[in-house]
């Protein structure tokens, strides 16, 4: 019966040897320790023996079992640190690794194109400055010599902050996302010494229909000069300069008679529309960003309406001033040939990636 103990140890040990997993272990130690236990079938035949027999085969399958339980149980341990071993392994962090590239991006073409007119703006002398986009009615409309109720107004499709603010307040203190930059020329000829000379780039916002040219949210650029002989002719050299430089030697001016009721006399400039070269047709097709017209209009520019300077303490008589605005995203489209400035806030990057 010893020896039949001493091969079940043994037969025991060389199966521990094979097991590699935690269910592999289960298995075996419901063989040889379970109800149907291998140990016990053995020890069935105990009862034929003599008691000093008996002892000795008793004490010697106790230790037995404990063992195969210690076996066990050090097994267990084994393969648990082997698992973690393996999963350390899979997850270890390898600082050679190739990482998936980066695409750093770059400026947005409207991004691009206010800081290239910043830059030639600059380069003649101007300043630049900044101001509100929440304004007030008095800095957006009133000192722009468009009062209360004035038809000019409807022209402006605005955005009013809501009724529960606005309503507690005066006339002239209502606030509005401002739907041009000009009230930053008015905060600038109010607090700054003459000579003044500034471009504002910045956001604008305006109720709109959208199409090809309109977007409810815009980019302009205005500039303002006021001193002693400011004159038309001043004007005319500057824009002319500064859309030469920006789109091209070859580039066309055009000045068309207007109204604005901030300016006097006005002019709405047209340049020669970059994305059919002045043709209007692109592929035999009318183009859409001119409208088959060869011209698109950027600018709407003037000399500084004496009431707006007399409104911002300027005396009239003695200085004069001109005054211009152009459309940043409809200059970004003419540069980078889209055919609609719409497409710079679709956030496509399939369109941003090719400039
Ligand atoms: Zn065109």
């Amino acid at each position: 019966m010893k020896e039949q103990l001493d091969i079940l140890g043994a037969d025991f040990m060389a199966a521990l040897a094979e097991v590699k997993s935690a269910e592999a272990l289960k298995e075996l130690e419901s063989e040889y320790l379970g109800k149907k236990w291998k140990l016990k079938a053995i020890l069935a035949g105990v009862k034929d023996l003599s008691i000093e027999d008996k002892k000795t085969i008793g004490v010697a399958a106790n230790t037995m079992k404990n063992d195969f339980l210690s076996a066990l149980a050090n097994k267990a341990v084994e393969i648990e640190e082997a698992y973690f071993a393996q999963i350390e392994e899979k997850e270890a962090l390898d600082v050679s690794l190739q990482y998936p590239s980066k695409n750093l991006g770059h400026k947005h073409p409207i991004s691009h194109t206010t800081e290239l007119l910043e830059d030639i703006f600059i380069s003649l002398g101007f300043k630049i400055e900044d101001g509100p986009q929440v304004e007030d009615e008095l800095h957006n409309f009133d000192k722009l010599n468009i009062p209360h109720n004035h038809p000019a107004r409807d022209v402006w499709d605005t955005f009013w902050v809501s009724d529960d603010i606005n309503d507690s307040k005066d006339i002239g203190e209502r606030l509005l996302l401002r739907t041009h930059t000009s009230p930053v020329q008015i905060r600038t000829m109010m607090s700054q010494e003459l000579p003044i000379k500034i471009v504002v780039p910045g956001r604008v916002f305006r109720y709109e229909q959208e199409d090809a040219r309109h977007t409810c949210n815009f980019y302009q650029l205005e500039g303002l000069v006021v001193g002693e002989w400011v004159t038309f002719g001043d004007l005319k050299w500057t824009l002319d300069t500064v859309m030469k430089q920006l789109l091209g030697e070859k580039t066309e001016l055009r000045f068309r008679p207007s109204i604005f009721p901030f300016t006097e006399p006005s002019a709405e400039v047209d340049v020669s529309c970059q994305i059919c070269s002045g043709t209007g047709k692109v592929k035999g097709k009318n183009c859409s960003m001119c409208s088959a017209t060869g011209w698109v209009e950027l600018l709407g520019s003037g000399m500084v309406h004496p009431t707006v300077l007399e409104g911002c303490w300027i005396d009239s008589k003695k200085y004069s001033g001109f005054a211009f605005g152009m459309g940043i995203d409809r200059i970004a489209a003419q540069r980078f040939g889209v055919s609609s400035s719409r497409m710079f806030y679709q956030n496509k990057l399939k369109l941003n990636e090719q400039f």
